[in-house]
């Protein structure tokens, strides 16, 4: 394909995309309206499954025994590209589409990190794909992952170790953020744990000698770990909150629990970290005569970048238009006012994209990686996705400058104000897939990348044995 219909084609994918915007704008809005935390989302999954089926997709849910989680396939020939869009809330972060904080229902969820775009976003980029595909002007296939649960539990790693992502070439993703940059950096890999310590119950005055504290075992494992703290290295991050901690001070406590998180940039530290953790468990239950029991309830690896696919990413920016309304523009201004100073936000970008932003409501001139080399100090399940496929990441500005996800303020923008920002990004998700489509040489590239940052670390599920997300997400 000469360069100049590659142009034409992006140019006909977004007119598509600009053509289904009241349809997919309608979809965002809905699943704003019906927000629905981790492993729960049926209805928003649903609101995205019925778009894919009316546009002739095989759509295939329930993958890897969570019920939410889906895979909508269009096209049975190579090569085949993916995208991935989430769709779960938050729990307590209701809000109204207002510029000042007003909960629709006070402790009800919300879409505080803006995955009602998320899922809808990557659909129109898929649906414009498919549509192509359709027309003859591309060859090959396009899936839409859709990836539940992903601010608990990690939706996105069962569906790896179902195989889903097993006979796909690439996959571009991105996520709601205030400005729009390819990821060309990485994150933590995490586990987490409860650890429940079982002893004796009894009076606490009368016969404490009869009694075996669990609680004593809790504030033992904890502080153990404290002291191990100083010789992990700096990038790891353990955290602990005690889930059960006994019923009654004058009742010695039969039974304690803790929930852990043990963090760090390579997979194998953060099991290294976790044996050593797992340790201090024990011998916590040996010095206070109790049991302990450690139960793995989830594992992330940290992201495998791909520069071949970010670079790709980043070239399509520049010819992507991000267009907002009036309307869109003055709510952007009044919930930018709200955000106060946002100049420890602003230290991401370089020092002219800063100088352009700080007076800006909305950043929508794209810009270079802001997180090359560098590992952020978060967990996302589309970790374990990059270990499987190479995959390419980008944010986009769906939020007034300096917004932090799961504010308050993100909610609001999710409404509507963020369908631009979702609409930029579905123009860069259509062609940079088409591009992996179209270019035998840019897929070849990103798979020779993913092999060599691979190289000598073979992925394992860090799913616990035969784990059930839902009896682990009840806990
Ligand atoms: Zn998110």
């Amino acid at each position: 394909m000469t360069t100049r219909d590659r142009e034409s084609l992006k140019r006909s994918l977004f007119a598509t995309i600009e053509s289904e915007r009241d349809r997919l704008k309608t979809a965002a809005r809905d699943i704003w309206e019906s927000p629905e935390v981790a492993f729960r989302e049926s209805e928003s999954s649903e609101r995205l499954q019925s778009i894919l089926r009316e546009e002739g997709f095989d759509v295939e849910a329930g993958i890897g025994g969570v019920e939410t989680a889906f895979v909508a396939r269009y096209g049975d020939e190579d090569p085949v590209v993916g995208t991935m869009g989430e769709f779960d809330a938050l729990p307590g972060m209701s809000q109204r589409a207002t510029a000042e904080r007003d909960p629709v229902e006070p402790g009800a969820p919300g879409h505080g990190c803006g995955h009602n775009l998320f899922g809808v976003g990557s659909l129109g980029g898929a649906l414009a794909v498919k549509r192509a595909i359709e027309d003859g002007r591309l060859d090959g296939s396009v899936v839409f992952f859709g990836t539940p649960a992903e601010e608990a539990g990690g939706g996105k790693v069962y569906m790896v170790r179902a195989g889903a992502f097993d006979d796909v070439d690439a996959v571009v993703s991105w996520h709601p953020g205030w400005y729009n940059a390819p990821n060309k950096g990485s994150c933590l890999a995490n586990d987490a744990f409860t650890f429940t310590f079982e002893g004796e119950t009894s009076h606490a005055a009368a016969a404490p000698e009869a009694g075996r504290s669990a609680l004593d075992a809790v504030q033992l494992m904890n502080t153990g770990v404290e002291y191990m703290r100083e010789h992990v290295p700096d990038a790891a991050r353990i955290h602990y909150a005690v889930q059960n901690g006994g019923s009654a001070a004058n009742v010695v406590p039969g039974e304690a629990s803790v929930e852990y998180l043990v963090r760090a940039p390579e997979r194998e530290e953060v099991e290294r970290l976790s044996e050593w953790v797992r340790d201090i468990a024990d011998a916590a239950a040996t010095m206070t005569r109790t049991d302990c029991t450690a139960t793995k309830t989830a594992g992330l690896y940290g992201v495998l970048p791909n520069h071949s696919l970010a670079d790709a990413i980043r070239a399509n920016m520049e010819q992507a238009e991000f267009s907002l309304d009036d309307e869109q523009a003055a709510f952007a201004a009044d919930l930018r006012e709200t955000l106060g100073d946002v100049e420890g936000a602003l230290g991401e970008l370089s020092e002219s994209d800063r100088e352009a932003a700080r007076d800006a409501a909305m950043f929508t001139r794209p810009v270079d990686a802001t997180d090359d080399e560098i590992v952020g100090s978060y967990s996302t399940d589309s970790g374990d996705v990059s270990w499987n496929v190479p995959l390419g990441r980008f944010r986009a500005a769906t939020w007034p400058v300096g917004t932090p996800a799961h504010s308050w303020q993100a909610v609001a923008a999710g409404a509507e104000l963020g369908t631009a920002g979702m609409e930029f990004a579905a123009n860069v998700i259509a062609a940079t897939m088409a591009d992996l489509l179209a270019d035998d040489d840019l897929r070849a590239e990103a798979r020779a990348e993913f092999e060599r940052r691979s190289a000598g670390h073979e992925y394992e599920s860090p799913l616990p044995g035969d784990a059930d997300p839902y009896e682990l997400v009840s806990r």
